[in-house]
C-alpha cells in the first residue's frame, strides 16, 4: 500500500487486465497523431509518460473515417496501411511497461469540412459547415467504420479503445433532441436514440473479443439545453454496461456550451459530483475528470468513493512524471498544469501542435532536451520572474553553476500579480514548484538585489542572461499625473484601495484581470463549487435536460468600465478557448466595454473620454493604466561593453506581445543551448 496516496496507488484489476495505479492520461489531442512523420513523436511523448507510472494513457482522437474527420487530414484509421505507423506508438508503450488505449473519435456535425454528417442536418454553432443528415445506410456504415477501426486498433496493438460518446461528438449528436429529429428507429423515444452507441458497443465487443479494454465517455452532463436529462444518462449507462464495456469514463460539456468546463477558474475537482451519482446506479469502474490536477484531489476523490480512476490529461502534459512523484511522495516536485489552455487547447484550436505553458517540452520531447553540459560555466541570471526561473533551473540542471539576482524579496516577477486575480489562483502552483526546483538543482538565490552592472562584473561570471521583465507603459493623456490615475501594480499589490466607481484604460489581458479583481466579491480562493454554479448556472439537481439552470451571477463589487481605443470586440486578443469566458465574466457583472475610445483628459471630475463624435465624462474614483509594458534592459549596454556574452530573455527581450508561455520557452531554450 502506499503510504502517500493509497487510494490512488491501489492497482485496479480488469478481469484480464490488471492497471497499475488509478491514473488515466485522458485523451487530448496534440496535433501529433495527424501526419505520419509524428508518430515518432508521439511515441517518445508517451513512451516518457509511462516512464512517469501513468497506469493507462488513452490516445488523442483518431477517426474511423474520413467523414468523421475532426478537420482534413486529421488522424483515422481506416485500414492495414496505417498501423505500422500505430505500432510506433504501441511498441514504446509496451517496451516501457505502459498500457494504452486508442480514443475513436467521429465528430458528427463538429467536423470542419463539408462533408460531415448526423443524425439530422442542424447546423452547429460553433461550426460553419451543415452536416448532412445521415440515411439509415449512413447510419449502418457508421457503426461498421467504429468496429473496423476498434479490430484495427487490436491489431495495431492497443489494449483497448475508448469510444467517444460526449462532448458534443457524433455519438451525443444521436443522444438528444437537440441534435437528433430523426423518426426513425434511431430517433424520437430514448430508447432509440441511445441505440446507436450501444449499437457500437455491443458489436465492438462482438469483434475485439473479452480481453480487450472497451471505455466508453458517457456524456452526463451536457450543459446544453435539450441535452439528456439524468435518467437518460442512467439508462444509456446501463446499457453501454450491458453491451460489454470495461470502464464508463466522465463527459462533461458540449463544446458548445456557454458554461466552462476546465479553465482555470473552474474549481478544482469541480465536477466530481456527477460521476459520484453515477456510481449509485452503475456497476463498472468509473472515471472521474475535469480539473483534477494533484494527488490530494485525485486521492480525496477516490477515497470518498466518488470514481474507480481518475483521469488527467493536461496536467500529464505539464509534468510526465506526476504519478511517479506522487507516489514517492514528492508531490511538492510537481510541476503542476494551471489550467491555462494557453499552450494546449489554444495551440489545437489553431491547428499547431499542442505544447505546455509550464512545460515547453511537452510533445517536443525529441527536439528540447537538457543535456549535461561538458563544459560548466559561471553563469549571472537576472530577473526571478517565469523567463529568468525557467532558465536558472535549467542551467543548473545541465551542471552549470548558476547565480540569479532578484530585485524584489521573492521569486515570481509579474505571476505575483497574476496569482492575485480571483481564479487565477492555480498561478501560485507554478511559483511553488520553482522554488522547489531552485532548491532542487542548487541554484545559488540572491532576493532582494537589483543587481547593478558593476556589481555584476566585479565577480567573474562567464555569461550574463537579462530576464529584468518589464516596466508598465505610461500614456500620454493630459492629467495622467493626476492623484486618481493608478498603475495595475499597485492595484493588485494592495498599494492603493480603488474606490466604488473605477475605469480600467487598456483592454489587454491584463485590463480584463483587472476588472475581474475590482468586480469579484469573494476575492482570491473565494470560488466554492456552490457558488461557481450558480455563477454559471449548472444545476447539481439536474431538474431540466442538460443540467443547466438559471446563472445567478454574484453581484459586483465596483462600477467598472473597460476602454480600449481599437474598435471591435473588447478582449479580441484573449486566448482562444479562454476569452469568451473572460468577457462573459464581466458582462455577467456589469462591466461595461467601451471600444474606439479616445481619451481626453483626466481631472478632479473624471475621465473625459471622446468615441466618434461623443464626448462623455466618467465620473470614476480612479482610473487604473494597463496599457502594455516596455522592455527593461538597462544592464544590457554597460555588460556588453565589457565583451561578455548577454542574453536577453522574456520581457527583457521583447514586451509586445509577451506572455509566460514566451517567457519559459525561451528562457528553456536558452538554457538548453548554452
Ligand atoms: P517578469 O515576470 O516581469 O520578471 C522580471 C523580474 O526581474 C522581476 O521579478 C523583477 O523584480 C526582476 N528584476 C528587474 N530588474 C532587476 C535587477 N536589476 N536586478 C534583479 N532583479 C531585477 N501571462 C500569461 O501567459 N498568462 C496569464 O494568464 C497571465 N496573466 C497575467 C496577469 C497579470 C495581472 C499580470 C501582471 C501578468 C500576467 N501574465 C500572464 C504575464 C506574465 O506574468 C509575464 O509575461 C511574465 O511574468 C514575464 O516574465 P519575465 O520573466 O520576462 O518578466
Ligand atoms: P496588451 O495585451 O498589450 O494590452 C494593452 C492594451 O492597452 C491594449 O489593449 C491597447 O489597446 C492599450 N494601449 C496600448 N498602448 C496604449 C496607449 N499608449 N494609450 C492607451 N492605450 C494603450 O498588454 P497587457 O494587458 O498589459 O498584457 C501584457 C501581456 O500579459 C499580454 O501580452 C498578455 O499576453 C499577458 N497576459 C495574458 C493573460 C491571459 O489571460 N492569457 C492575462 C494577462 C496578461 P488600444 O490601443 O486599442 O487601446
Ligand atoms: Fe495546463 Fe496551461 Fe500547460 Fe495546457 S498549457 S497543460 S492548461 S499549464
Amino acid at each position: 500500500m502506499n503510504n502517500h496516496y493509497p487510494h490512488l496507488f491501489e492497482p485496479l484489476d480488469l478481469g484480464f487486465v490488471e492497471l497499475r495505479n488509478r491514473v488515466l492520461m485522458g485523451s487530448m489531442h496534440t496535433g501529433l497523431e495527424d501526419r505520419r512523420k509524428d508518430f515518432e513523436k508521439l511515441a517518445v511523448y508517451f513512451a516518457e509518460r509511462v516512464r512517469g507510472e501513468v497506469g493507462l494513457i488513452v490516445t488523442g482522437g483518431i477517426a474511423p473515417n474520413r467523414v468523421g474527420w475532426l478537420a482534413p487530414f486529421s488522424g483515422k484509421l481506416t485500414n492495414r496501411s496505417e498501423l505500422e505507423r500505430h505500432r510506433l506508438v504501441t511498441d514504446a508503450v509496451h517496451d516501457e511497461g505502459g498500457r494504452i488505449c486508442m480514443q475513436i473519435l467521429h465528430a458528427g456535425r463538429y467536423a470542419y469540412h463539408p462533408f460531415s454528417v448526423a443524425p439530422s442536418a442542424i447546423k452547429s454553432p460553433i461550426n460553419p459547415f451543415r452536416p448532412r443528415a445521415l440515411g439509415r445506410h449512413g447510419v449502418e456504415r457508421q457503426i461498421r467504420a467504429f468496429v473496423r477501426c476498434a479490430v484495427l486498433a487490436r491489431e495495431a496493438g492497443y489494449d483497448g479503445v475508448e469510444i467517444m460518446g460526449s462532448e458534443g461528438y457524433l455519438i451525443n449528436q444521436f443522444l438528444v433532441p437537440r441534435t437528433n429529429t430523426r423518426t426513425d428507429e434511431w430517433g424520437g423515444s430514448a430508447e432509440h436514440r441511445i441505440r446507436f452507441p450501444v449499437e457500437i458497443v455491443q458489436r465492438v465487443r462482438e469483434a475485439v473479443g473479452h480481453d480487450f479494454i472497451i471505455i466508453y465517455r458517457l456524456s452526463m452532463l451536457d450543459l446544453v439545453e435539450e441535452g439528456s436529462s439524468r435518467e437518460e444518462v442512467v439508462q444509456l449507462g446501463r446499457a453501454v454496461e450491458h453491451a460489454g464495456a470495461t470502464l464508463i469514463n466522465t463527459g462533461i460539456g458540449w463544446h458548445e456550451a456557454r458554461v466552462p468546463t476546465i479553465q482555470t477558474s473552474v474549481p478544482r475537482a469541480a465536477f466530481s459530483w456527477v460521476t459520484a451519482r453515477m456510481k449509485h446506479e452503475l456497476r463498472l469502474p468509473l472515471i472521474a475528470t475535469n480539473r483534477i490536477n494533484m494527488p490530494d484531489v485525485a486521492e480525496r476523490i477516490l477515497a470518498n468513493g466518488q470514481a474507480d480512476m481518475v483521469s488527467m490529461a493536461r496536467p500529464l502534459l505539464a509534468d510526465p512524471d506526476w504519478a511517479r512523484k506522487s507516489r514517492e511522495g514528492r508531490s511538492q516536485e510537481i510541476n503542476t498544469c494551471i489550467a491555462c489552455n494557453q499552450a494546449c487547447l489554444d495551440h489545437v484550436f489553431r491547428n499547431e501542435r499542442a505544447s505546455c505553458l509550464v512545460n515547453p517540452r511537452a510533445c517536443h520531447e525529441t527536439e528540447l532536451n537538457f543535456v549535461r553540459t561538458r563544459k560548466p560555466r559561471r553563469i549571472a541570471v537576472v530577473g526571478a520572474g517565469p523567463a529568468g526561473m525557467a532558465c536558472a533551473t535549467v542551467l543548473a540542471e545541465r551542471g552549470h553553476e548558476v547565480s540569479l539576482f532578484e530585485a524584489s524579496d521573492r521569486i515570481g516577477g509579474q505571476f505575483n500579480l497574476a496569482r492575485c486575480i480571483p481564479g487565477k489562483e492555480e498561478f501560485a502552483e507554478t511559483l511553488r514548484y520553482f522554488e522547489v526546483q531552485l532548491k532542487l538543482t542548487g541554484v545559488d538565490i540572491q532576493l532582494g538585489q537589483r543587481v547593478t552592472a558593476s556589481e555584476l562584473l566585479a565577480e567573474d561570471f562567464e555569461v550574463f542572461v537579462l530576464a529584468t521583465g518589464v516596466t508598465p507603459r505610461i500614456p500620454d493623456i493630459p492629467g495622467i499625473d493626476h492623484p486618481t490615475v493608478v498603475s495595475y501594480v499597485d492595484v493588485l499589490e494592495g498599494g492603493v484601495e480603488p474606490g466604488r466607481r473605477v475605469a480600467v484604460i487598456g483592454a489587454g489581458g491584463i485590463g480584463f484581470d483587472v476588472c475581474e479583481f475590482l468586480t469579484h466579491a469573494t476575492g482570491v480562493n473565494g470560488a466554492d463549487v456552490g457558488s461557481w454554479q450558480r455563477e454559471w448556472g449548472v444545476d447539481p439537481d439536474f431538474h431540466r435536460r442538460g443540467g443547466l439552470r438559471q446563472a445567478r451571477p454574484m453581484p459586483a463589487l465596483r462600477e467598472v468600465y473597460l476602454l480600449q481605443r481599437k474598435s471591435g470586440k473588447p478582449g479580441a486578443g484573449l486566448g482562444k478557448t479562454t476569452g469568451w469566458i473572460h468577457r462573459t465574466a464581466l458582462k455577467n457583472r456589469r462591466v461595461e466595454m467601451l471600444s474606439g475610445v479616445s481619451y481626453e483628459r483626466i481631472d478632479d471630475d473624471g475621465l473625459h473620454l471622446r468615441i466618434g463624435q461623443q464626448s462623455r465624462l466618467l465620473t470614476v474614483d480612479h482610473v487604473v493604466v494597463c496599457v502594455g509594458q516596455e522592455p527593461l534592459r538597462e544592464l544590457q549596454a554597460p555588460l556588453a561593453a565589457q565583451g561578455r556574452p548577454v542574453h536577453l530573455i522574456g520581457g527583457a527581450d521583447l514586451a509586445a506581445e509577451l506572455d509566460a508561455k514566451r517567457a519559459i520557452d525561451q528562457g528553456m531554450r536558452l538554457a538548453a543551448s548554452l
